[in-house]
C-alpha cells in the first residue's frame, strides 16, 4: 500500500518547506501543483500560460486544468512508494477527482495534515517570503488577502471532506521547523495505512 499524504493548509502555511523534510525521510514524491505550474510558466508552456493569469490574480487554476495536470505527473511515476500532495486539492471537486485516480490504481489518500496558522503570521511570512522567491503573488498584499480568501472560501471545504472519511489531523504551524516536523512524523507514523503493515 502506498503512502499518499495530503499536505493541507493556507498559504504561507509552511507547507513547502515541511514537504522536502518528508520527502527526505519517507521517500515519497512531492506532487506540488503550486511548483508545478511556476515550471510551466517559466518554460513558457501553453499550460503555463493558460495558468499564468490565475496566479497573478492569487485566483485558482481552472479545476480541469489542475486534475489533468496532476494525473499526468501520478501516472508518470508508476514506481512511486506514495505522493506528499502539496497545495493540491484545493477545491472538493479536486479532492474527489484524486479519489477516483487513485482509486483506480488501488490506492487511496492514507492522511490529510492541517497546518494552523493565524492570518496575521501568514501574510508576514508571505511577504518575507516574497523579498527573495521572486514571486511577484508574494509581494502584493491586495494579491495575498485575495489567497488567504480564496483559501477560506474554496479551499477549506475540502477539510471537511476529508474530516468525514476520518482522515483530518491537525497540526498547530507556528514553532520552530522541527517541532512542527515532528509532530508531523507522529501523525504520519501512526496512520491506519501504517499499523495494518
Ligand atoms: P501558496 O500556497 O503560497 O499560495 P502555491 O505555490 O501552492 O502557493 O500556489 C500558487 C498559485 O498557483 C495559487 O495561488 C493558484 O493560482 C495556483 N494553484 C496552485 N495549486 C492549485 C490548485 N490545486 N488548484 C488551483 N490553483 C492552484
Amino acid at each position: 500500500m502506498m503512502l499518499n499524504i495530503v499536505l493541507f493548509g493556507p498559504p504561507g502555511a509552511g507547507k513547502g518547506t515541511q514537504s522536502e523534510k518528508i520527502i527526505d525521510k519517507y521517500k515519497l514524491s512531492h506532487l506540488s501543483t503550486g511548483d508545478l505550474f511556476r515550471k510551466h510558466l517559466s518554460e513558457g508552456t501553453e499550460l503555463g500560460k493558460l495558468a499564468q493569469k490565475y496566479m497573478d490574480e492569487g485566483n485558482l487554476v481552472p479545476d480541469e486544468v489542475v486534475i489533468r495536470m496532476v494525473e499526468f505527473k501520478i501516472m508518470n511515476e508508476p514506481e512511486s512508494p506514495g505522493f506528499i500532495f502539496d497545495g493540491f486539492p484545493r477545491t472538493v471537486m479536486q479532492a474527489k477527482a484524486l479519489d477516483i485516480l487513485l482509486e483506480n490504481m488501488g490506492q487511496a489518500i492514507s492522511g490529510m495534515i492541517i497546518l494552523d496558522v493565524d492570518e496575521e503570521e501568514l501574510k508576514k511570512r508571505i511577504l518575507l517570503r516574497g523579498q527573495s522567491s521572486g514571486r511577484t503573488d508574494d509581494q502584493d498584499v491586495e494579491k495575498i488577502n485575495n489567497r488567504i480568501r480564496v483559501y477560506r472560501e474554496e479551499t477549506l471545504p475540502v477539510a471537511e471532506y476529508y474530516q468525514a472519511q476520518n482522515k483530518f489531523y491537525k497540526i498547530k504551524g507556528v514553532g520552530s521547523l522541527d517541532e512542527i516536523f515532528k509532530d508531523i512524523c507522529r501523525v504520519i507514523d501512526n496512520l491506519p495505512v501504517n499499523m495494518v503493515e
